[in-house]
């Protein structure tokens, strides 16, 4: 069956592909596979273990939700890598099959401050959500049944076609111009920030970094678009949207969490006892108010070039 409606377990969403889930892994495999031939890998130890071990965790906590609902078939041709690639822009992503690519922009905005970990498991959450919730293959669906019609769902497509290959590199951004990642919804948009949240959060850590990333990203954005907002378009409905479900989330999922929060604990309990209270009183406009005025003096610390690992 070509034709197959699904639906994303984290929100309910009902979802519509014409490609298979084994076609969307072999096509995102040679996409990711060409790209990390042209791509530069950190030489950064340091800097890339630091992003490993974030998503090492995040995917646990993926897998972990996934087995949980029953959905633990959707990994099976999962092999998850790791790579810190060196590129300025303020961008990441995750290709179906698990393959994670944070670039080195990205961790240069986030800094190397107390609330590095949480911030990047925001960022690695949110891309490895798009991920398992098979945003791409929608996407890549949409595409098809854009250029080819009606014909998709009378059955021409089937194997790894190269309508397959094209659709995924369209979808993508990748095949034409590397990094040059498109723009998803902004229903993608949200149900990633949601689930991005809920995978942080099992992954033991505070998704509301998720928040403070997005505002430092904003006061980034002062003159020119960074990448990552014109693919993942930021905007005040985000943050509301986070703000509104972070407190859910972590009475949902916070007992569950598969690790401690020892990693960001640790490196909290070197900042001031004011900051401990933020996040346990996030929601409340003076919190957010709070947490934003210390996000602005991060992003223009680290616009100085501020670098991690060095
Ligand atoms: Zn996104």
């Amino acid at each position: 069956m070509l034709v197959a409606c699904s639906t994303v377990s984290m929100t309910g969403r009902r979802q519509l592909n014409i490609v298979s889930e084994a076609d969307i892994l072999s096509a995102s495999l040679t996409e990711y596979q060409s790209y990390m031939q042209s791509a530069t890998k950190s030489r950064d130890a340091a800097a890339t273990a630091v992003v490993t071990t974030v998503a090492q965790r995040i995917a646990a906590a993926a897998e972990a939700y996934l087995t949980a609902v029953g959905q633990q078939a959707d990994l099976q041709n999962y092999a998850w890598e790791f790579n810190l690639v060196e590129d300025p822009q303020l961008n990441a992503f995750c290709m179906p099959g698990g393959k994670i690519v944070v670039y080195t922009g990205m961790l240069n905005l986030i800094g190397n401050g107390p609330d590095r970990d949480d911030e990047l498991a925001a960022v690695i959450g949110h891309e490895v959500s798009h991920a398992i919730a098979k945003h791409g293959q929608e996407r890549a669906s949409q595409q098809m049944l854009a250029s080819m019609g009606s014909s998709v769902l009378s059955g021409v497509v089937s194997g790894a076609s190269s309508q397959v290959q094209s659709a995924v590199a369209v979808a993508y951004g990748l095949g034409t111009q590397y990094g040059a990642l498109l723009p998803f919804s902004r229903k993608h948009e949200l149900e990633a920030d949601y689930m991005g949240s809920v995978l942080a959060t099992l992954a033991g850590y505070d998704c509301d970094a998720a928040i403070t990333l997005w505002q430092k990203m904003e006061a980034q954005s002062s003159g020119s678009q960074p990448t990552f907002m014109s693919t993942h378009p930021s905007s005040t409905k985000r943050i509301t949207e986070l703000q509104k479900n972070n407190p859910q989330v972590k009475r949902d999922y916070a007992a569950a969490a598969l690790f401690p929060s020892s990693t960001a604990a640790a490196a909290k309990a070197t900042t001031t006892k004011a900051k401990g209270a933020t996040a346990k009183s996030s929601g409340t406009s003076k919190a957010a108010k709070a947490k934003s005025t210390k996000a602005t003096t991060s992003a223009k610390k680290s616009s100085t070039g501020y670098r991690i690992g060095n």
